[in-house]
């Protein structure tokens, strides 16, 4: 075996991705989830992995001390990396789990950084372009400090990530270390949790079942949106970098939800999609754009391969 990685919220929609990933470098691997939103479903097909003890899955909240299962890791290959990728990530989720959301960004995350700084690994902090709120420059470069509502709705998930990354900077300062983050803008793919309510599950879930599809407001936001394993790859490589600073990841194709819509449509060809407009949620961002000028440099040669269209048939091929 190699060596090992730990990734909390590894039963998650990014988290099983990053299991797999590394499973199939040869990584041994330890999963921690409450599944507070993670599903067991999403590890199934590693069951083998399971028996041989490459994976080891622990139903824990990171957020409490990890005494009682850190102990995992003496017996296993020397730990490499931490991915701190437990949280809840839709607005719907975060939103019901508001507390639990701003204790797993703040609290987990000091766990998370101890337990790497005992194994000498690195942590790898799951940051996200909510950093950035709704923002007044578009596209946004990892230079533009954000416009967040700091006491609002979205408040418990946008001030709980910066408050991440100012952790993992004043870690790094005081203690000489080298951990990371990254921010990761809209991604989609296998394994979204379908109760998410993010708008790429509830529209292919819709047009699956001959439903209209539910537009919020105009239609006219835009998002730019990653197919999840271009996303993988850029968190892998950064976090095989001797990088620190916050980097952009994502697609930077950017499309109005109406456009989404319409290529959607371009790809139910034997039915016509119906659209439900529906009243836009508060404080909904009205565009995100990665400016990803930066990853490209310093991740080179990392570019997203995956357009949207034929990320959309792909995950539909996985329903
Ligand atoms: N959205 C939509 N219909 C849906 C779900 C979401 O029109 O069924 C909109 C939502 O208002 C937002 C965009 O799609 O403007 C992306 O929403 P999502 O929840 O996927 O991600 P986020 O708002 O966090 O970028």
């Amino acid at each position: 075996m190699k060596k090992t990685v730990l990734v909390t919220g590894g039963f998650g929609f990014l988290g099983s991705h990053l299991v797999e990933h590394f499973l199939k470098e040869g990584f041994a691997v330890v999963a921690v989830d409450n599944f507070c939103t993670g599903s067991r479903s999403n590890l199934e097909h590693f069951k083998a992995e399971i028996s041989q003890g490459r994976l080891k899955a622990i139903e824990a909240d990171v957020s409490q001390t990890w005494d009682s299962w850190v102990g995992v890791l003496e017996s296993l290959p020397p730990l490499s990396f931490v991915f701190h990728f437990a949280s809840p990530a839709s607005p719907p989720h975060y939103q019901r789990l508001g507390l639990e959301t701003l204790a797993v960004n703040s609290i987990g995350l000091g766990h998370a950084l101890k337990t790497a700084d005992r194994f000498g690994a690195r942590v790898i902090f799951a940051s996200t372009s909510e950093v950035y709120g709704d923002p007044s420059v578009n596209p946004q470069p990892e230079t533009y400090w954000g416009n967040v509502n700091s006491f609002g709705v979205r408040s418990c998930y946008d001030e709980a990530k910066r408050f991440g990354e100012a952790l993992i900077y004043t870690h790094n300062q005081k203690h000489q270390t080298q951990h990371g983050l990254v921010r990761i803008f809209n991604t989609y793919g296998p394994r979204m949790n379908p109760a998410d309510g993010r708008v790429i599950i509830n529209l292919l879930l819709q047009a699956e079942k001959h439903e209209p599809m539910t537009l919020y407001g105009s239609g006219d936001q835009t998002r730019s949106f990653c197919y999840v394993d271009d996303l993988i790859s850029g968190i892998v490589k950064y976090a095989r970098s001797n990088l620190t600073r916050p980097i952009n990841l994502g697609n930077d194709h950017e499309f109005t939800i109406s456009q989404l819509a319409e290529t959607l449509q371009t790809i139910y060809t034997d039915r016509k999609l119906e659209i439900k407009h529906l009243p836009l949620p508060q404080d909904d961002p009205k565009q995100r754009k990665p400016d990803l000028t930066l990853a490209k440099r310093l991740l080179s040669p990392w570019t997203p391969q995956i357009q949207l269209r034929e990320g959309l048939i792909k995950m539909r091929a996985c329903l």
